[in-house]
């Protein structure tokens, strides 16, 4: 597998076509930025903790049936995927109101959204990823209304193993953003689910563990992911094994953990429109 020229380039990764067909490579850039492209960063190794929870949790979704782009990890930052043609839409499940939704609507930040909420955006940068509706989108052919069932369908199945999985390291997935491709007549998750692209909040002290902690200057962003990618990476019996216990340890499973209600400090409020 040869890496050949540059297909795309975003904000924090790079595209390339291999010279498979149907194959190209991701790799995941120590950029980052926030607020529409407002505050930039370049921060090492940060592409390499991204690419490793996003395979991480490729493989996990895969595991429970959700077909994803992912291949293989070619190294630390290189991630070999399904061609896919993207469909341009940042669909976003929120468990717990927070970030834009708290700006612009009357939800109290950390109030938790059961039946989750799904809000669809238009990725399109130079209007800033207008919220989209069901009308719109079918108006707009960016996806035909079986198409948008199904990708609403598949991100609660997604949302429904995260939660899961994040709960098992003592973590709230408060939200997360994820976008869909075509391959044929499939439809594929792609991108990346990482720490750019979910809001995660410790259960016990309410800490964000994700990009927020950029966003808002809350500390060490790369100690932050590198915590991070260590804990949602770690199975239970991986933890068990390495504190040297067995089945009769009066350790409690992090799943254990009572949740605290979501509420948490006000977050200082930042310049631009959002993220
Ligand atoms: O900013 P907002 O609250 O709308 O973001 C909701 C979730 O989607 C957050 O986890 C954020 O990191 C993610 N997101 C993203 N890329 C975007 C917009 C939102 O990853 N372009």
């Amino acid at each position: 597998m040869k890496q050949k020229d540059l297909l795309y380039t975003g904000k924090a990764k790079s595209v390339f076509r291999t010279d498979v067909k149907g194959r190209l490579i991701v790799e995941f850039r120590d950029d980052i930025t926030a607020f529409d492209g407002g505050k930039k960063d370049n921060l090492k190794n940060k592409g390499s903790y991204n690419a490793e929870a996003s395979a991480f949790i490729f493989q996990f979704l895969a595991k429970n049936g959700v077909k994803t782009h992912f291949i293989q990890m070619l190294d630390p930052r290189r991630m070999l995927v399904r061609e896919l043609s993207m469909i341009p839409l940042e669909v976003i499940v929120r468990n717990v109101a927070a970030g834009s939704i708290v700006r612009n609507y009357p939800f109290k930040e950390g109030t938790k959204l059961n039946p989750p909420v799904i809000v669809i955006d238009y990725k399109d940068d130079s209007r800033h990823d207008p919220m989209l509706n069901d009308d719109l989108i079918v108006a707009l052919k960016l996806a035909t209304p079986k198409e948008l069932a199904a990708i609403k369908k598949a991100a609660l199945k997604i949302n429904a193993l995260l939660v899961k999985l994040m709960a098992a390291q003592g973590i709230t997935l408060v939200d997360f953003k994820i976008e869909f491709g075509r391959a044929g007549k499939t439809i594929y998750l792609g991108d990346e689910i990482s720490m750019d692209s979910m809001r995660l909040w410790d259960k016990k002290t309410g800490e964000s563990l994700d990009k927020d902690v950029y966003r808002f200057d809350k500390g060490d962003v790369m100690a932050t992911y590198n915590r991070v990618v260590k804990r949602i990476t770690t199975t239970a019996s991986q933890k068990k094994e390495r504190a040297g216990t067995t089945g009769t340890s009066k350790t409690k499973p992090a799943t254990a953990t009572k949740p605290k209600a979501a509420v948490r400090k006000p977050v200082k409020k930042s310049p631009g429109k959002k993220r």
